[in-house]
Parts: structure tokens; sequence; C-alpha cells
């Protein structure tokens, strides 16, 4: 069976998750599969690994998760993007809309210098905003985008053209 497929088959449907009406994609089961997690990780590496990638941005907090495993296989250093307050030193900061209100990422400001070749990993992407806005820190800091790579795309593609296409890249789409 193609990985794809596999992943498909382990993840879990919750539904009404965190709120009544959604329907929560819970990536548990694959991590703890030692075997296929580390296929998911050297997957999620995969099209980036010519790309002298110098920085994994991973997000709060299932980002943390794929990310720091993705920096290693890339031979790259690890940065965490986390919600406001969590970050010790000099922060920059983004602040996007949610479906109710807002919400607010924070990245080290010199957690990627001017130039270096990035990447934004995380688990799911739905509508975009949060990865947007993880771009929107890197551009603060002067970091050069090379792209995405997420576990699962969701929603008809909408975050995808947010992102942009051709950057996006993703194991599953639904
Ligand atoms: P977006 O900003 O693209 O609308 O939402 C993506 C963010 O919400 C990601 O950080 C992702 O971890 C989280 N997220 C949204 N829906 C799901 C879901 O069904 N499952 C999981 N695991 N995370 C989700």
């Amino acid at each position: 069976t193609s990985l794809a497929t596999e992943l498909q088959s382990r993840m879990r449907d919750v539904p009404d998750f965190p709120r009544p009406g959604i329907v929560f994609k819970d990536i548990t089961p694959v991590l703890a599969d030692p075997v296929l997690f580390q296929r998911l990780i050297h997957a999620m590496a995969e099209p980036f690994r010519e790309q002298r990638i110098t920085k994994v941005i991973g997000v709060e907090a299932r980002g943390f998760i794929l990310g720091a495993p993705v920096a290693l296989a890339l031979n790259a250093g690890f940065v965490p993007a986390r919600k406001p307050g969590k970050l010790p030193h000099r922060t920059v900061a983004e602040r996007y809309s949610l479906e109710y209100g807002s919400d607010g990422l924070e990245m080290h400001h010199d957690a990627v210098l001017s130039g270096e070749r990035a990447i934004i990993v995380d688990d799911v992407l739905a509508t975009g905003g949060t990865a947007e806005a993880t771009a929107k820190l890197l551009a603060q800091v002067g970091g050069e985008l090379v792209g995405f790579s997420f576990l699962i795309a969701l929603g008809f593609l909408d975050g995808v053209k947010r992102l942009g296409a051709q950057r996006v890249h993703s194991l599953i789409t639904l």
C-alpha cells in the first residue's frame, strides 16, 4: 500500500472536537507507530532535500512534533513558532483571524537570519491562516521561504491557493 493510503487509514476522525460541528483529524495513531512515523518524516522532508534548507519552522503544537525530525532529516536547525507569550526572548509577532475571533504567533527575532532558506511544517493545512501568519514571521526577519510541508491539506484547496500551490507539499489532500 502507498504511504498516503496507509496514513489515511491510521488517522482518526473525531467528530465535534474541539467544538460541535468540527471533525478533527487525530494524527496520534500515526505518531505511535515507529515505522509509519519514520516513513512520514522521510516523505515530508523529501521535496526539500536538495534545497539547501538551513531552518525548519514548526508551528505550535503538532508542528513541533513533525518539524523537529524533519529538520534533522534535512540537516537543518529547528525553530518553534509559538502562541503569544510563550517564548522567553525578544520576538516578532503576527495576528491572524479565526472563524471566531483571532489568534497570534511569535518567533524569536534572531531564530532565522536574513537570507536563510527555511520551510514551514505543520500537521494540517485548513484555511491557511496559521501558515500564512508563520510565513509573515519569517518575512519579518528577512528569511527566504522555500516552501511548506504538511501531512494533510484539507478543505477544497483554499488554503493551498492562499499559500501558493507551487510551494505547498502535502502527503494527503482531503
Ligand atoms: P488553518 O489556519 O489552516 O485554518 O488551520 C490549521 C491549523 O489548525 C494547524 O495548526 C492545525 O494543526 C490545526 N488544525 C485545524 N484542523 C485540524 C484537524 O482537523 N486536525 C488537526 N490535527 N489539526 C487541525
